[in-house]
């Protein structure tokens, strides 16, 4: 886990919103374990971030982006088969392409 501040104000200290803890008959903390994830920064009261789980989730934002493998379109002009990902110009005759 990697917490930081959404507004990135410096500080280092966060509190868990939804930890349920557990204490025994004298009120003394036990134990406690995090219900449902999320943080704020106790130095500003911002959210605050797990840096540690955003790339797995960026990564898979970005393979949702990506145009299925293999797929090509034909040039209206010339009619070539060219390659999503080879630009927006045919390079066979030049002409602009329109990715759908
Ligand atoms: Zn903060
Ligand atoms: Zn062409």
């Amino acid at each position: 886990m990697l917490l930081m501040c959404t507004r990135r104000c410096g500080g280092d200290l966060f509190r868990a919103l939804f930890a349920e803890v557990d204490i025994d008959s004298g009120g003394d903390y036990q134990d406690h374990r995090i219900a449902q994830p999320g943080f704020i920064c106790l130095n500003c009261g911002a959210p605050a971030l797990d840096l540690s789980e955003v790339p797995a989730e960026m990564e898979a934002e970005a393979a949702a982006d990506e145009p299925p493998a293999g797929a090509d379109i034909l040039c209206p002009v010339c009619e070539t088969l060219v390659q999503v990902d080879s630009g927006m110009e045919c390079p066979n005759c030049g002409a602009p392409l329109e990715v759908a």
